[in-house]
């Protein structure tokens, strides 16, 4: 399966698979129309579905013409989502199985960011939306602080390594001037800082990301990690040493930084 990422908005990502056997194509959260219809008339393929993470609006937006334009259109998303998501037509659970030509996936429930947020997974390649961003993740907003890091570390934490992760925003170079905060003396998160305003600066993304670095940069996978655990109670003296009251200390100093 071919994957195109596509940016839309000002820092977001849909993406375009794409089916090598049937030359058909799915969009992963097309949050706006005319990017994604650009690049499937660019590549000549055929678009009959649509892959939601959740229901916000970047994520979405681009449903409801895109429907228009590719009459029979699918749009996934999950079950929970339905009124939320337009024109959803397939109601999702955890673990249902996803098709789309002959690329066969499966989705994995990860409540926090929304009630209804999933993660598709195809082969080693995960789309996770707003649930977990290269060197961070998304707001609670929905769920609790338990849901987000069981979501974080238990469901998408169980992948394999080699996982190649595609998120729904370029937040990276922001996200990791936070996690330096955390563990000023982490080199593997100084040098992907050097490595990734490198690339903005040459005018390109840091997606997709592997999930064996994350584990070495995302401070929202490193709950356990004793060295951060000290720093959060430099910051915090009254924080518990379990994971998610770390995780609830590090996503509340997020939303502030
Ligand atoms: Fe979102
Ligand atoms: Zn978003």
């Amino acid at each position: 399966m071919k994957v195109i990422p596509i940016p839309c908005l000002n820092d977001n990502f849909a993406y375009l698979l794409i089916c090598p056997e049937t030359n058909e194509a799915a969009v992963v959260d097309p949050s706006e129309y005319e990017p994604v219809f650009k690049e499937v008339q660019k590549r000549k393929v055929t678009l009959t579905t649509i892959f939601n993470t959740h229901h916000h609006w970047d994520h979405v937006g681009g449903n409801d013409e895109l429907s228009r334009h590719f009459p029979g259109i699918k749009i996934h998303a999950h079950i929970s989502d339905r009124d939320r998501v337009p024109g959803q037509t397939d109601f999702l659970e955890d673990g249902d199985f996803v098709q789309f030509g002959n690329q066969k996936g499966s989705i994995l429930h990860n409540p926090g960011h929304t009630s209804g947020a999933i993660t598709y997974l195809f082969g080693n390649m995960a789309f996770t939306g707003d649930t977990l961003f290269s060197g961070g993740c998304g707001r609670v907003f929905e769920g609790t602080m338990e849901q987000m890091h069981h979501s974080l570390n238990v469901k998408i934490g169980k992948l394999p390594d080699d996982t190649q992760l595609y998120f729904g925003h370029e937040y990276t170079e922001n996200n990791l001037r936070f996690a330096q905060t955390l563990e000023p003396k982490n080199e593997d998160i100084q040098s992907q800082l050097t490595q990734i305003r490198k690339l903005r600066s040459e005018g390109k993304w840091s997606t997709p990301s592997l999930l064996s670095s994350e584990r070495k940069i995302n401070p929202f996978l490193r709950c356990h990690d004793q060295t951060l655990q000290k720093h959060v109670i430099q910051k915090q003296p009254d924080t518990n040493l379990d994971p998610v009251s770390i995780f609830t200390v590090i996503r509340k100093l997020k939303d502030q930084f």
